[in-house]
């Protein structure tokens, strides 16, 4: 539900409506707005409360009118929040006109490895760097990263490029240290629904990339983020990474590109697209990338590596590091033809 207020409600008269929502033990969240404040209730209202409540609060001195809103989801919904979520790090803004391209070794294998992939990015034009140093493995005997080495690895190579950077948290126990070295913390496809530890990194203070559990509907996404939201963090960066497919075989997952405008329709936070981990094979990234830039992404998150062929995790779906360095060339055209900015290397004259 969202109060509008009247365009010039008094202070004292927006005060007392947040005070009646909460004498009904309800949450209220003040909207404010360029012409007039709003407030929404972001508890769930009880069925037999909603009508009496309505007429009350529009009998109350400053209201306007009561609109019910239709969503389970209340914060991460564009009816309490109109306007598109910015998230600034580091100087980097994510969500406005710029896309932004984060790419890095799915798995932070070593210091040489990760600058060599660093220092392309840097040079492409790219804006983030990612690097696992906790894995989510399928076999409990593949590499599972290097830990707080490969965190410190991370860390250092964001302090020499000036790139943000992003890992992902596995375990609230690793939670401390992912947030004492990466700029963004990354919540893993598989742990999009774990619960308490979408609510502890709600209660500090880093942007988040909540990737798409690959069974996930949107609404069930976006509840995902809910959780975030509802501790506090407002900086909830959304990513599609493919859902389980019909296809088996050719493509790890299926990139399911109509959850971008669908997700940007029915939200505010940015929407970002990983084509790496959808396609599981280099070859289809390149396509995909070109694809979300023009379905409207706000920024793509990629998997490169020096050596792919010897990489210790995910090799088949990381690009070389010229052909990432081609394709941010290529994506050029393809953000100017949807009205966006990239930030690729100069053309040569
Ligand atoms: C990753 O980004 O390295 C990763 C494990 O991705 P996902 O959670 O999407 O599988
Ligand atoms: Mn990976």
């Amino acid at each position: 539900m969202i109060v509008a207020m009247k365009a010039d409600a008094l202070q004292a008269e927006i005060k007392a409506v947040i005070d009646r929502i909460s004498n009904h033990d309800l949450n209220a969240l003040p909207l404010p707005g360029g012409e007039r404040t709003a407030i929404g209730i972001a508890s769930a209202i009880p069925p037999d409360m909603r009508s009496d409540l309505t007429s009350l609060l529009e009998s109350m001195p400053g209201v306007d009118h009561v609109t019910q809103v239709t969503r389970t989801y209340k914060r991460a919904s564009r009816e309490f929040h109109p306007g598109d979520t910015l998230i600034t790090v580091k100087g980097v803004t994510i969500g406005g006109n710029e896309v932004i391209v984060a790419a890095g070794p799915c798995a932070i294998e070593s210091r040489e490895q990760l600058f060599s992939a660093a220092e392309v990015v840097k040079a492409c034009g790219g804006k983030m760097l990612r690097g696992g140093a906790f894995k989510p493995r399928t076999s409990p005997y593949a590499f599972q990263g290097l830990g707080i080495e490969g965190l410190k690895m991370l860390k250092e190579a964001g302090e020499a490029t000036g790139l943000v950077t992003a890992t992902e948290v596995m375990d609230q126990h690793e939670l401390d240290a992912v947030v004492e070295h990466a700029d963004i913390i990354q919540i893993g496809a598989r742990n999009m629904q774990n619960y308490p530890l979408l609510i502890a990194v709600g209660k500090t203070n880093r942007p988040v990339i909540l990737k798409r559990g690959p069974s996930a509907t949107i609404d069930e996404w976006l509840l995902a983020a809910e959780y975030i939201l509802a501790q506090g963090n407002q900086d909830v960066i959304l990513c599609e990474r493919g859902v389980h497919p019909l296809e088996r075989g050719h493509t790890r997952y299926t990139l399911d590109l109509s959850a971008v405008p669908v997700a940007r329709f029915l939200s505010h936070l940015p929407v970002i697209v990983d084509p790496s981990h959808a396609c599981g094979n280099w070859r289809y990234v390149s396509a995909m990338s070109k694809a979300a830039v023009a379905a409207g992404a706000d920024g793509l998150l990629m998997e490169i590596h020096p050596d792919p062929a010897h990489a210790l995790c995910d090799g088949a779906q990381s690009l070389k590091l010229d052909a990432f360095s081609e394709l941010i060339t290529q994506l050029r055209g393809v953000a100017a033809a949807v009205g966006r900015g990239i930030s690729t290397p100069p053309l040569p004259a």
